[in-house]
């Protein structure tokens, strides 16, 4: 792996401070060197690296994406996703995955799989480099109750193991599922609290019980691993933080009881509205059905205005909100996961840098790495390095466009070099060393 010098780059560095000029420095797998241009003395040079001026250029950390399922393959329903027979769905699985480093999401948190090793054998072919994609986390299946949200079996064919979710009902069941996903190797348990009302299950119903979501957590963390859930109603946003579970997904009905334990709990969550979920349900789904009047049927519309008002009341209580959110539906393909920052400023009063920092700054411990490992453009931490063509803090949209994002390093190495400028000799010119 060869060392790079970024030179003339604008550095948005990921601690909240304003953009400066200057270059940064990347030795092996890590960030070595972070010079502000015109701060006296130039920093001295160093042989044997890849020069890559980045003639003005924005220079950011890569993004962490907080709720992903690479094995969700742009279709409308959850029957029709799990339909897709293993073997293609494999393939189809290594396919996003590329698609979300080429698009700046060098790490991400996957939030279920459709079929039981999916995420496990992906994060494990990326991790040994058979395929190509972003630092990632395993997830289970959607573990549910008989009834619940992931159910997709029918009643004249009860086969419960060829459902969308794991299926489990008491707490004898629910800690064998937890076992077997260990045994799979999984690093995430992810459990669908509550409903969801495009499968005609309440978003606002709560299918578990907390003996069962006690014993669910209780059983991942004897085996190391996280809990994620699936927390769109008040009672599942409460199950959470009573019962301990890391990564609270949706979060959509916070009453003021639920506002107060999220903050009193701040920093032992992260929240993922996945609010392009909503607003597109809402707004851009016709072509499949979903015309804006059924989505307000389904209660759509008063769930976007309360996940709103939720996310902008935690967000006053500093509690901690990223990006992420089910991407990989018919109406919100992979890929356009960016529009979750662009709807951060646009329906959640965000500024531009804040909805940058949601994407960066808790990139460590998300990715349950430590705080001083991702995130940020600072010595020591790992090289995961975007060059941005634009200024994301003018137009937070640009991030959602491939063209402008010029180069994607993670780990250290070039996922997609920048292209060469005319005029640029120096530019990824060899250094003899
Ligand atoms: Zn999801």
């Amino acid at each position: 792996m060869a060392d790079v010098l970024f030179t003339n780059a604008r550095i948005f560095d990921g601690s909240g401070d304003t953009p400066f000029r200057g270059e940064v420095l990347v030795q092996g797998n890590r960030i070595t060197r972070v010079t502000r241009s015109g701060m006296g003395a130039r920093a001295p040079q160093v042989g044997g690296v890849t020069m890559v001026d980045a003639a003005g250029a924005f220079l950011m950390p890569g993004m962490v994406e907080a709720h992903t399922h690479f094995s969700w393959n742009d279709q409308p329903s959850l029957d029709s996703i799990q339909r897709m027979p293993p073997e293609e769905h494999i393939l189809w699985c290594a396919q996003v995955a590329k698609t979300y480093l080429d698009m700046g999401w060098t790490s991400c948190v996957g939030a279920a799989a459709a079929k039981p090793r999916l995420d496990v054998v992906i994060r494990n072919a990326i991790n040994d480099g058979t395929i190509i994609g972003p630092r990632y986390l395993a997830a289970s299946q959607e573990i549910t109750v008989p009834g619940g949200l992931g159910d997709t079996t029918q009643p004249h064919l009860p086969q419960p193991e060829f459902a969308f979710g794991a299926v489990v009902s008491g707490a004898e069941e629910m800690r064998r599922c937890v076992r077997m996903f260990a045994k799979y190797g999984v690093d995430t348990l992810k459990i669908n609290l509550s409903g969801e009302s495009i499968t005609g299950f309440s978003s606002e119903n709560s299918q578990f019980t907390e003996t069962e979501v006690a014993t669910c957590v209780e059983e991942a963390k004897s085996w190391g691993k996280r809990v994620a859930a699936h927390a769109r109603s008040t009672k599942s946003i409460k199950q959470c933080v009573n019962l301990g579970i890391e990564v609270i997904y949706h979060a959509s009905f916070a009453d003021e009881e639920a506002l107060d334990l999220l903050e009193e709990n701040k920093k032992r969550h992260f929240i993922a509205p996945g609010l392009a979920w909503l607003i597109n349900t809402c707004h851009h789904a016709s072509e499949y059905g979903i015309t804006p009047q059924v989505a307000r049927g389904m209660g759509y519309f008063r769930e976007l205005e309360c996940a709103i008002e939720s996310m902008k009341a935690l967000r006053r209580r500093d509690v901690r909100i990223l990006p992420g959110g089910d991407y990989g539906f018919a109406w919100t393909p992979h890929g356009t996961n960016a529009k979750d920052l662009e709807y951060f400023v646009k329906y959640l009063g965000m500024s531009t840098t804040e909805a940058l920092l949601s994407a960066t700054a808790w990139g460590g411990p998300m990715m349950r790495m430590g705080k001083n490992q991702l995130g940020q453009i600072q010595e020591g931490f790992l090289a995961d390095i975007l060059l941005v063509d634009g200024d994301p803090l003018e137009d937070i949209a640009v991030l959602q466009d491939k063209r402008r994002i010029l180069a994607v390093m993670k780990d250290g190495a070039f996922h997609r070099a920048p292209p060469l400028r005319s005029g640029a000799r120096t530019e990824m010119t060899r250094w003899a060393a």
